[in-house]
């Protein structure tokens, strides 16, 4: 993020004030790409620092624990769970410096007015979802967090039958249900190429 904050502020002063401005940070990719993993890193980055850090997920994501995010490589952070995004307005503590939320895409419009809300206070909110369905659509609110943010991060992850960079996350069972929270292998990571906007067969490798 320094880097980036850097590059982007070429010649301006490269740090931003806690005291003063607040900003967006999103991460964004399919399903293994790491995301929850990236957002944890920061979040520890910012705690080593000493900054007042609180985390939020939404409640319909216990798939691992109820009280952490958990990345699928088992990176572990505490949180708080929440039903909707007006629930962080509310539990965030004026002191706090830093805000993460998981699993963004589960929420409803209101989370980019709440993230708005939050910069502007001088919190840096730093937000991880999937910006796609398994039918390939934008997941709001993702598509308007990633406008209004001031940085973005798309994570990726390795197309399962190709090995190229997967921008998808391909369902292998049959459901029209947008949000079905997946157990191991009822998604897998693919490429532009190798993924198809509906069920498909998983990949098998022969091993
Ligand atoms: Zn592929």
């Amino acid at each position: 993020m320094d880097e980036l904050i850097a590059q982007a502020n070429d010649g301006e002063p490269t740090h931003h004030s806690r005291l003063t401005t607040g900003w967006i940070e999103v991460i964004a990719g399919s399903m293994f790409s790491g995301k929850s993993e990236e957002l944890i890193r920061r979040l520890r980055r910012a705690k080593i620092a000493r900054q007042k850090v609180q985390v939020f997920k939404p409640e319909i994501d216990s798939r691992f624990s109820h009280d952490h995010i958990v990345s699928h490589s088992e990176m572990r952070h505490e949180s708080a769970n929440i039903r909707s995004a007006s629930e962080v307005l509310a539990k965030v503590d004026p002191d706090t410096e830093v805000v993460g939320i998981d699993e963004g895409q589960f929420f409803d419009n209101a989370l980019v007015d709440v993230a708005t809300q939050l910069a502007r206070r001088g919190v840096r909110v730093i937000i991880a979802g999937l910006d796609q369905d398994y039918t390939g659509k934008p997941w709001e609110p993702m598509p308007q967090l990633l406008a209004v943010a001031e940085y973005i991060t798309k994570t990726h992850a390795i197309c399962m039958k190709c090995g190229q960079p997967a921008n998808y996350s391909q369902r292998t069972f049959e459901s029209e249900e947008r949000v079905a929270v997946g157990a191991g292998g009822m998604y897998e990571a693919r490429c532009r190429r190798c993924f198809v906007p509906h069920a498909d067969a998983p990949t098998v490798h022969p091993d």
